[in-house]
């Protein structure tokens, strides 16, 4: 889902698109001359492997995204939240599997490991 920078206007723009059984729901809003501000909510599960015992478990995805947008290089390099478009075009399917791909690609327990250290410890 492709919308471009110049057609969001201060008014809430409703923007909804799903990937990988992940739903993405919420607004664009114009919130400055060169920035869009995105408010929405992720919905959904996926496959995982855990990272302990490798076994595959579904992980439920329920979390907000707020995000700011900006069609120019952001000045405020401290500020992560911001994410450029610099051709004028948001691409929200990128945005949605950039966030799953961050969860994959981070460290994740299955419920069974999940706080049970101590146990799993025991076993070896
Ligand atoms: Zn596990």
């Amino acid at each position: 889902m492709i919308i471009f920078f110049d057609k969001i206007s201060s008014t809430a723009k409703p923007i909804g698109l799903s990937s990988k059984g992940v739903k993405l729901e919420g607004t664009l809003k114009k919130s400055g001359y060169h920035q869009v501000t995105l408010d929405a909510k992720m919905d959904g599960s996926f496959n995982l492997d855990c990272d302990r015992c490798g076994e595959s478990y579904i992980y439920n995805m329920d979390s907000k995204l707020r995000l700011k947008l900006s069609d120019l290089v952001s000045e405020d390099k401290d500020d992560l939240d911001i994410i450029e478009f610099l051709d004028g075009k948001i691409d929200l399917l990128y945005i949605l599997e950039s966030e799953i791909t961050s969860i994959e690609s981070s460290f994740h327990y299955c419920d069974k490991c999940d706080g049970n250290d101590e146990e799993f410890e025991v076993e070896y």
